[in-house]
């Protein structure tokens, strides 16, 4: 039997393990293959460079920083398998997880399994998906390519305002496209974006296509209610249409939010069964970052720690 099992291979999987292994728990990680439609790594093996994690003054790519994440894990000792969990039983001590191929059994569980932004699969999406397509504007918007340039945010939410508002501190013009005629973010948030001069919001309009050369140069729009096309010139299109946590293999075993977000207890990683914790975005929809994932994976570490003495 395990004394920890890590389920997920992002940030906050890997500082799990090296935090776990550190305390020489001899932690045993699944890093999934091609879990949720993700190659093990996590999100940061979608994107190209990250310029926000700290240590690293140029950037680095997320796919490398990925590996050396990983490559500190075992290097402190934490055993990384290639494998999926598909489902688990909770309901009693030892907690029991399964591959394709077989169980495990393990006195604490981190839950690290993070989330995948949702994408739209228009037209042009797939060749200009980082070449001006983007799912995290915290992340990619200060790129060159989008200084003083006409960027357009997809959704309606609070992320889609956020993610407005900031882009307006490098963009000549944000343009927010919303599929219906009211946004659905808090009040604040909409206040912050109907009374920012530098964003105009287009109402009941659905994106139809990214058009380009190398980059995206352009998106088309259409109206909901007239079908009428518009072309709008763009250098960046953000989608801020929600997220899915990588909870449906829990089967609802630990409590879930009614977004399908794990629920932790405030200021700690842990959930609704004792020995279960959760870290990085499968418990977050709000700071979703790499360094705050990694944050709360040592954290999870050192509750399953506390835990377990
Ligand atoms: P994730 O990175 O979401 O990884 C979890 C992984 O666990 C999954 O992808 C999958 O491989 C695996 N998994 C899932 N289910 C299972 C299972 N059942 N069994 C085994 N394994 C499983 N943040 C920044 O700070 N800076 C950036 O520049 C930046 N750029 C980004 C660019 C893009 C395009 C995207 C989408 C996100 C970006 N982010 C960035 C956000 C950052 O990637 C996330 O906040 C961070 O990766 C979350 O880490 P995590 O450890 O929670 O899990
Ligand atoms: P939400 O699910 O709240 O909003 C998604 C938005 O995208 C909706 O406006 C939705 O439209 C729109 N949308 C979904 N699919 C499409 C599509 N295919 N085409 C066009 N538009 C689409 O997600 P968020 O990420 O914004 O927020 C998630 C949670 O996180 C919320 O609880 C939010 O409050 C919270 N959050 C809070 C923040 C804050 O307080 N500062 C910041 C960020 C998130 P429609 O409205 O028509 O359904």
């Amino acid at each position: 039997m395990e004394n920890v099992i890590i389920i997920g291979s992002g940030p906050a999987a890997h500082t799990a393990g090296i935090y776990t292994a550190r305390a020489e728990l001899k932690p045993l990680v699944f890093e999934g293959e091609m879990a949720g439609g993700v190659a093990a790594g996590g999100q940061l093996t979608t994107t190209t460079e990250v310029e926000n994690f700290p240590g690293f003054p140029s950037g680095i790519s997320g796919p490398e920083l990925m590996i050396k994440m990983r490559e500190q894990a075992e290097n402190c000792g934490a055993r990384i398998l290639t494998k999926t969990i598909e489902k688990v039983d909770l309901s009693q001590h030892p907690f029991r997880v399964w591959t394709d191929e077989r169980e495990y059994q393990a006195s604490t569980i981190i839950i690290a399994t993070g989330a995948t932004a949702k994408r739209m699969g228009v037209i042009g999406e797939e060749t200009y998906w980082q070449r001006g397509i983007s799912a995290c504007a915290v992340c990619d918007g200060a790129l060159p390519i989008f200084r003083n340039k006409p960027l357009v945010v997809v959704g309606g939410g609070d992320s889609a305002c956020e993610e407005a508002s900031f882009l307006t501190k490098y963009a000549s013009e944000v343009i927010l496209v919303v599929r219906r005629t009211e946004l659905r973010a808090s009040k604040v948030m909409q206040d912050r974006v109907k009374t920012n001069p530098k964003i105009r919001i287009l109402w009941n309009k659905t994106l139809e296509k990214a058009e380009g050369e190398k980059h995206l140069t352009q998106v088309v729009i259409r109206d909901s209610e007239t079908g009428t096309m518009e072309t709008v010139p763009t250098n960046g299109l953000f989608y801020a249409i929600g997220h899915v946590p990588n909870t449906a293999f829990l089967g609802n075993q630990v409590e879930l939010d009614a977004t399908g977000y794990i629920i932790t207890v405030p200021g700690t990683t842990r959930t609704s069964i004792p020995g279960i914790f959760a870290c990085g975005d499968v418990q977050d929809k709000h700071y979703r970052q790499a360094i705050t994932a990694a944050g709360s994976g040592c954290m999870a570490a050192l509750d399953a720690e506390h835990f377990l003495a």
